[in-house]
């Protein structure tokens, strides 16, 4: 099955307008898995970003119609896609302002693919996780390991944040104390432990303390649910 980080279905687009470092990175990357979309003008970028939505966005900064900068600053409305500057400039004053601009890691030119190919993988590693689960009106941020109600924060503990970890992965689906089990220690527990009926219950009384009601569904002699309650 393939991971999280693989390139497989993983569209870039490469916004660049020299064609010889086009080809080479265009196909470099298509030799990795991904599929490449390429601009050769700050314009093309814009209509290739709506016509065919990317996981992440290469961008050569130095662009004959649209500063790249201010490309960067556009492209970052589309909320959580990463982007990779290119650049020919290697000041510190550049950077900084690239990187608070509004792109996610840059390269100074000349660079190697191979460096290009880690920086793609460590962004879209770092999308995936930074996934956010809305179950009703909870949101679970797997990688800063956040639980929000509305708009207050609700503090779990490691065991009660891997079993929501876990609970969120499919909404509605009942899990059995084993896959809890398996999921939180790593293997089953001895026979008659009820550890997990004391995480659960935990954790129900702190979502209904911050006023989240019928979320976590206990099933009778099979396991438990979350799910969004019945309005
Ligand atoms: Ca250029």
């Amino acid at each position: 099955m393939p991971s999280a980080a693989d390139p497989v279905d993983k569209r870039i687009l490469l916004i660049e307008d020299d064609a010889e470092i086009a080809a080479l990175l265009k196909n470099e990357l298509g030799e990795a898995g991904y599929e490449v979309d390429w601009a050769a003008s700050g314009m093309k970028g814009l209509v290739s970003l709506r016509e065919n939505p990317p996981d992440l966005v290469i961008l050569d900064l130095g662009l004959p119609d649209i500063d790249g900068g201010e490309i960067a600053s556009r492209l970052k409305q589309h909320g959580g896609l990463p982007i990779i500057v290119l650049t020919a400039t290697d000041t510190v004053e550049r950077k900084v302002e690239l990187l608070l601009g509004g792109a996610d890691d840059y390269l100074t030119k000349p660079f190697h693919p191979a460096e290009l190919l880690a920086r793609i993988q460590v962004q879209l590693r770092k999308k995936d996780s930074g996934e956010v689960r809305r179950i009703g009106e909870l949101e679970l941020n797997v990688e800063s390991r956040r639980l929000r109600y509305h708009d207050g924060e609700i503090n779990l503990s490691p065991r009660e944040f891997a079993l929501m970890e876990l609970l969120s992965t499919k909404p509605g689906r009942v899990f059995s104390r084993d896959e809890i089990e398996n999921h939180i220690w790593g293997k089953p527990l001895a026979g008659g432990s009820n550890v997990v009926d004391v995480h659960v219950a935990n954790l129900r009384s702190k979502l209904r303390a911050a006023g989240a009601y019928g979320y976590l569904r206990t099933v009778r002699g099979v396991g438990y649910a979350l799910r969004k309650p019945k309005e």
